[in-house]
């Protein structure tokens, strides 16, 4: 056993000025748990709290460790109303860590926050200034920065949105008072900032007055309201991609619509010319079939609204460098790390910033006598180790001096206020660089009025498919699938429900106007470029087929090199959280592509301990498709069934033999996920719930495994509710924990998978796939196909009803080549027979080592251990087989997925890995093209399978 895992939550650096004080206990969590409440069900477990100074009266600053018997005590950090005035004992910034402590061996975690200690507000302004707000919205708000008397800059004010737009609630005492009013408009804003734009137009300026004990700043901002997002515009259109070669409005409520909206942009020709190109590269083949076999399918729409500056809100404070006339670059803040020695000749400046914290920009000229001074009394540094630090050979001070240069950069005045999270902050939190909505400006609900009316340039109203709502009222059938494309490269993609982020940029640096000189300074507009990078086509592929049922084949990319290769049972690397997938298979049930161990697993052939891989369960045993219509109606009779057809050209025949299958799309599922935002449990019921549990997280309070149901309450207010979650789930969870609720829009992979949990640990979990058994056609009239059972087969439930979201797919399976079928493949799959026998003969993924063991292998194209004779004759591309990789959901073992190669695995290939040396992008694998023509248009399964066999790369010859 070692120590569970603490963090504080949110792990941000928090700024106190002199008299306030704050408990940080409320902020700390052990495994995803409120601390006191994980402690109260682990009886060895305990924590306590310290700082990084050693306290004395001299410092006036308090640390109580409240109730210090207790394995729960709070810990109040009090500064006094007065500061030192010896410089010695003046300390800017100071950490505070949490340890936890298993009793039962001794083993401890430990996690860090920062708190900075400021004196006084110098300057306090409202960023971004102006502000668009927009008619209608409800809630908008500016955010305030302040200058503080050692130069540092951050944002104030009792409302702070973090990662994945939660609402952060510090308990601070003796806030700062800020006080807005609008005298031209009184109506417009409240005291507390609190914007109501109602139908106004034009600028309005706001005063801010901020009040700290006896001192009074005042400042003034613009509000520039604008009617663009409301619901009664005409100005903006959505405009159809024509490269796209798209249906058009004719076809909007028959084919997907995808919907790019403009973020960060100022100018509507640049951001029209990089999506004609890129929807252009789509449907060529440019980037990945099957986009050129749907050409037609989908229509591709672009809609721009005008940012009126350019660029993202970063907020992060950054280290900047001055490099030329007024221009900066900015660079990300070093991050403190515990030193592994107390050796101080061994450390980093990252392991100096554990002790010391961060410079504030006073600290660039501090000599080194006052300095050492300064440690000595406000550190915990032993003589020793600053003897070494202070000593000829150590840099470590000085390099800690020039970091001592930061600036936090303005918010940008962009259409949808979007913004990377990327708060300061000692540690870093799990998601730390998400690109996300602010909730004080544009919110994805919001924009369902605008969405609502959004007109085509033919003045067609197409904007109603992709309004968001509730399930139970209007949500439009393409919702999910609207993308801002951002100017700016920096922070992590996000696939989220209504909307997903993508850049056209990749970036990262961050360019500052103004010189050292400045306190306030604002990132330079980022240029867009001609064309999206390939590199960045690749993402926004990858992340747009995430809404289409497709899941990640790869592993995360470890931080260390020394893990690459490495057996998954090796030391060093078992422990690491992405070596081996341990949650529960069904959080795979909605992806076509990827397969845990645990759903395909049978005792070993030649006996002995454990299990093997059994491939005959392989999830992509998919058959491969000669002729598809979707149905539209079904009925049963006796021991027939009548389907009506929609597409009667398929051109069925009578005698010959099908099957039919479920195809739900769309379909609503309110999923618990834990702070990962990895998925937990699904709710059964109730269908719906209030916003006070889907806005905000919610904690565990009682767990009812008995009738798999949770009582939750939410962190907004003081609202319980129980909720009941598929059967066995209740144990995923602890009473504690904080969950995240969302309502997702679900796509069944090519089998819907019903599932029921094994009640033994251990036991595979019993499926049934939404799959006929094989039939015959008995007649055909007109749209109307009546098919039978082949022998006695029975039909699984469900499969004899339609109910919403839910659609039935007829078709018929190309047989198997020469009639070679045997009862265990009885149709040709997308797993070709002979790679199906071989790899039920050799049980283990093709890209193990000849050991036959799982690795971490983090190579885009991986290996594969294929013989020779299982390669098509003429081909070179034994990558694109369809077979057994390990791989998958973050994780390197236990998790699988068909090909070698994939655009869901790896996409890009630089220039010097590739053989004529030109950059080149990873097209998707069999598995997951049919997956896309599955959910797109399943009358082009035809086409895919042509496109298939003439790639070589279907080993079907048996003789
Ligand atoms: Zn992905
Ligand atoms: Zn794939």
């Amino acid at each position: 056993m070692s120590a569970p895992r603490c963090a504080f939550n949110p792990p941000y650096d928090i700024h106190l000025l002199r008299g306030q004080s704050i408990d940080l206990s409320n902020l700390l969590e052990i495994d995803g748990t409120d601390a006191p409440e994980y402690t109260d069900a682990h009886a060895s477990i305990k924590y306590s709290f310290q700082t990084s100074f050693n306290a004395s009266t001299n410092l006036k600053i308090t640390a109580t460790l409240g109730n210090p018997t207790s394995r729960k005590p709070t810990y109040l950090i009090k500064l006094d109303a007065a500061a030192p005035a010896d410089a010695k004992f003046q300390i800017t910034s100071f950490l505070v860590y949490a340890i936890v402590t298993d009793t039962s061996d001794n083993s401890t975690s430990q996690a860090a926050i920062r708190i900075h200690v400021h004196k006084t507000i110098q300057k306090v302004w409202m960023t971004p200034d102006p502000i668009t707000v927009y008619q209608g919205m409800a809630g908008a708000r500016a955010a305030v920065y302040a200058l503080f008397d050692d130069k540092v800059v951050a944002e104030i004010g009792d409302i702070y949105v973090g990662d994945n737009e939660e609402i952060v609630k510090y308990t601070i005492t003796n806030k700062v008072q800020i006080k807005w009013k609008c005298t031209a408009t009184p109506a417009l804003i409240n005291d507390s900032g609190r914007i109501t734009p109602g139908n106004r137009f034009g600028n309005h300026v706001l005063g801010i007055t901020v009040k700290y004990g006896s001192q009074t700043l005042t400042a003034t901002g613009t509000v520039q309201l604008s009617d663009a997002l409301s619901a009664s515009q005409t100005t903006i259109k959505a405009e159809l991609i024509t490269s796209g070669k798209c249906p058009g409005f004719d076809k909007l409520n028959e084919v997907p619509n995808i919907l790019f909206l403009a973020e960060g942009f100022t100018n509507s020709t640049a951001f029209g010319q990089l999506l004609d190109n890129y929807v252009s590269d789509l449907v060529s083949k440019k980037i990945s079939s099957p986009f050129n076999l749907l050409k037609g399918s989908i229509n591709y729409w672009k809609v721009f609204v005008p940012s009126r500056e350019d660029g993202l809100t970063y907020r992060s404070v950054l280290e900047v460098l001055e490099t030329e006339p007024n221009r900066m670059v900015g660079l990300r803040a070093k991050v403190a790390t515990k030193p592994a020695s107390a050796d101080a000749s061994t450390w980093t400046a990252e392991n100096l910033l554990y002790f010391v914290g961060v410079p504030v920009r006073n600290d660039a000229t501090v000599g080194n006598t006052a300095l050492r001074l300064r440690w000595e009394n406000t550190t915990k540094l032993t003589a020793a180790q600053l003897d070494v630090l202070f000593g000829p050979t150590s840099g470590l001070v000085a390099s800690w001096r020039s970091d001592a240069e930061c600036r936090l950069p303005d918010a940008k005045d962009t259409a949808f206020g979007i913004s990377v999270n990327d708060y300061t902050a000692v540690e870093q939190d799990g998601q730390y660089n998400l690109i996300n909505f602010d909730k004080r400006r544009v919110q994805r609900d919001f924009l369902d009025g605008f969405m609502g009316s959004l007109k085509d340039t033919d003045n067609n109203l197409i904007g109603p498919v992709f309004v968001m709502d509730t399930p139970a009222g209007n949500r439009g059938k393409d919702f999910d699938n609207i993308i801002f494309l951002l100017v700016d490269g920096r922070g992590r993609a996000q696939n989220a429900t209504g909307y997903m982020f993508s850049a056209v940029n990749f970036d990262s640096t961050i360019t500052l106007m103004g010189t050292l000189a400045d306190d306030r300074v604002s990132e330079v507009a980022i240029s867009v470029p001609a064309t999206i990078p390939l590199r960045k086509k690749g993402t926004i592929t990858h992340e747009l087929l995430h809404s289409f049922g497709l899941g990640d084949e790869y592993g995360e990319e470890p931080d260390d090199d020394a893990y690459k290769g490495k057996i998954i049972t090796d030391p060093l690397v078992v422990n690491w959280p992405f070596t081996t997938y341990k949650d529960p298979a069904y959080y795979a049930d909605q992806y076509s592509n990827v397969q845990p161990r645990k759903d395909f697993e049978r005792p070993k052939t030649g006996g002995g301990a454990g299990t093997e891989l059994d491939a005959y369960k392989i999830k992509w045993r998919y058959h491969r498709i000669q002729k598809c219509s979707l149905v539209t109606a079904v009925t049963t009779s006796g021991n027939d069934v009548l389907l009506t057809v929609k597409n009667p050209k398929a051109g069925f025949k009578v005698g010959e033999s099908v099957f039919f299958r479920k195809r739900r799309v769309n379909r609503y599922q309110l999923r618990v996920f834990d702070k990962d935002m990895r998925v937990v449990a699904d709710i059964v019921n109730p269908a719906t719930l209030p916003t006070a549990f889907t806005k905000y997280y919610v904690k565990v309070k009682t767990i009812d495994a008995a009738n798999n149901k949770l009582t939750i309450k939410s962190d907004f207010g003081t609202n319980q509710t129980t909720i009941e979650l598929m059967t066995g789930q209740t144990s995923f969870f602890r009473v504690g924990q904080r969950l995240d609720i969302r309502e997702k829009r679900v796509t069944d992979p090519i089998f819907t998978i019903l599932r029921t949990p094994a009640t033994t640990a251990g036991q595979p979990d019993t499926q049934t796939f939404l799959l006929s058994p094989e039939l015959t056609i008995k007649s055909i009239a007109g749209n109307q196909v009546t098919v039978q059972p082949v022998g006695a087969a029975t039909f699984p439930a469900g499969l004899s009803t339609l109910n919403p979201n839910e659609e039935m797919l007829l078709y018929a399976a190309v047989p198997v080549r020469d009639n070679q079928g045997t009862n265990q493949y009885k149709y040709a799959e997308l797993i070709a027979r002979p790679i199906l026998d071989y790899l039920n003969d050799n049980p283990f993924p093709l890209n193990a080592n000849t050991t036959h063991e799982e690795i971490i292998d983090t190579d885009d194209i991986q290996n594969s251990s294929l013989p020779p004779k299982y390669i098509p004759c003429c081909s070179r591309r034994k990558k694109e087989i369809i077979g057994l990789y390990s791989g998958g959901m973050s994780y390197f073992g236990g998790v699988y997925h068909p090909s070698a190669q994939c655009m869901m695995h790896g996409y890009y290939l630089s220039p010097s890995d590739t053989k004529d040396k030109k950059e080149q992008l990873i097209e998707l694998c069999a598995v997951c093209r049919y997956t896309f023509i599955n959910l797109i248009d399943p009358t082009k399964f035809e086409d895919f399978d042509a496109d298939y066999l003439t790639r070589k790369i279907y080993p079907d010859n048996l003789s």
